[in-house]
């Protein structure tokens, strides 16, 4: 009796310890990802990849740009120019290619490329009941792989039902809402993607603040890893 209670005793005990090493585990991320603000992230690997440039602040040499739609806030020809030299290759929607020049590879939703060794596929991005980003304009989000790493940035959308099917690791959400998703719309889509780790987007420069990014956080604890970057 008292062996049997002992091995009982020591079987939770192993389950319990399992259990807490597991909640405690904390994804490593093998990407670099800084954050410049808004939609602007400069993720490096042997290759260095922006997405949206917007009020860049130091140049610097890409030699991937992707650019979500022809909005200002994130089609920005002053900032592409920036970081752009004769060997960087921007991908964007149709739109954006009047106000850019260089070596353009044009995307719609669907479409799957690889570019300098890294594959780039373009995902719908798109408002549900709000007239800014209409589907039929076709603009996009990214999911592209560093690293071995796949990153989904949304782009300008709504929480939308192809989510469902992205499998990411690494996921950069808007929080904001106004253009785009409420903070806690981007907590449902998480949810629904299950990434490893998400990164608020979408906030402190044209709508959202901080808060919008703290509440995406705070609601996902627990559940998704959440990374709230600094500005750089
Ligand atoms: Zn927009």
């Amino acid at each position: 009796m008292f062996m049997k209670k002992l091995f009982l005793t020591l079987t939770l005990m192993v389950i319990l310890f399992l259990y807490f090493i597991n909640a405690e585990e904390v994804y490593k991320m093998k990407s670099k990802i800084h954050w410049m603000g808004h939609d602007c992230f400069k993720i490096t690997n042997d290759k260095i990849i922006y997405t949206d440039p917007y009020q860049l602040e130091k140049e610097d040499k890409a030699d991937i740009i992707l650019i979500t739609h022809s909005h200002y806030d994130h089609c920005s020809a002053d900032d592409v120019k920036k970081i752009q030299t004769a060997d960087t290759i921007i991908v964007a929607t149709e739109d954006c290619k009047k106000n850019l020049t260089g070596t353009i590879k044009v995307v719609k939703p669907g479409d799957k490329l690889e570019v300098k060794g890294i594959k780039i596929e373009a995902v719908p991005a798109y408002n549900i009941g709000k007239k800014f980003h209409p589907k039929e304009n076709n603009w996009v989000g990214y999911i592209f792989e560093v690293n071995g790493e796949r990153i989904y940035l949304a782009g300008d959308t709504d929480y939308i039902p192809e989510m469902k099917t992205f499998k990411v690791d690494i996921a950069l959400l808007p929080v904001s809402g106004t253009y785009v998703m409420t903070a806690e719309e981007a907590i449902k889509a998480a949810l629904d993607i299950k990434p490893k780790i998400a990164i608020p987007m979408h906030y402190g420069a044209i709508v959202g603040s901080i808060s919008d990014a703290e509440k995406f956080e705070k609601e996902l604890k627990g559940k998704i890893e959440v990374k709230i970057l600094k500005k750089e």
